[in-house]
Parts: C-alpha cells; sequence; structure tokens
C-alpha cells in the first residue's frame, strides 16, 4: 500500500507543529532558508516555511495547515500538510505559508 502511494520513507519522529526545531533541519536549496518539508495530502512533498503567519499575511495560495491524516492505513506519515481552500480563515489564525513566498525569486 504505502510503496504504490509512493510512501516509503522510514517513520520519522512525532513532528510537533508548535516546536520549529528540527533534528537536520532541511534548509532550501535554492536560498539556504530553513524549511520544514511535509507531505501533502495528494502523494506530493511540499516545503513550508518553518514559522506560522497570521492568515491576513499569507496570500491565498500560499496558505497550507498541518494536519494528522485521518487514514489509518498510511502508518509512514502521521502528519500531513494540506491547503487552506475553500474557507476563509480569521485573519489572525495562524496559517503555515509554503517556502516559496518567502524564497528568493527565480
Ligand atoms: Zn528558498
Amino acid at each position: 500500500m504505502a510503496e504504490a502511494d509512493g510512501a516509503t520513507a522510514a517513520p520519522r519522529p512525532e513532528p510537533d507543529p508548535d516546536n520549529v526545531s528540527w533534528i537536520e533541519p532541511p534548509v532550501c536549496p535554492k536560498c539556504g532558508a530553513l524549511v520544514r518539508i511535509y507531505p501533502t495530502n495528494y502523494d506530493r512533498w511540499v516545503s513550508l516555511a518553518a514559522v506560522e503567519l497570521p492568515a491576513k499575511d499569507v496570500p491565498e495560495p500560499f496558505r497550507w495547515r498541518l494536519t494528522r491524516l485521518p487514514d489509518p492505513s498510511r502508518l509512514t506519515t502521521d502528519i500531513v500538510a494540506v491547503r487552506v481552500r475553500g474557507v476563509d480563515p480569521l485573519p489572525s489564525e495562524p496559517v503555515v505559508p509554503a517556502h516559496r513566498m518567502m524564497c528568493v525569486p527565480d
């Protein structure tokens, strides 16, 4: 099952969304900034900023949220990144910006 999904990575320590510390923190290959890399709910991986920002400071296309995967059969991953769409978060509600928002331009 997991291999069909391409989700073959070994289980990682439980990430805590409130804790920005990380074992061997990943960095963006383009700008060198600290990023958090999470699987998405559609089998892609996404680089997210290491900090959360209020929704009002993050343009809609870059808003992500970390959530627990409801499907218990996918044992390799507990936390997935989900785009915040269809709902309008409160301006002060914290969202996780995609790192692309703050990365250097192409
Ligand atoms: Zn970058």
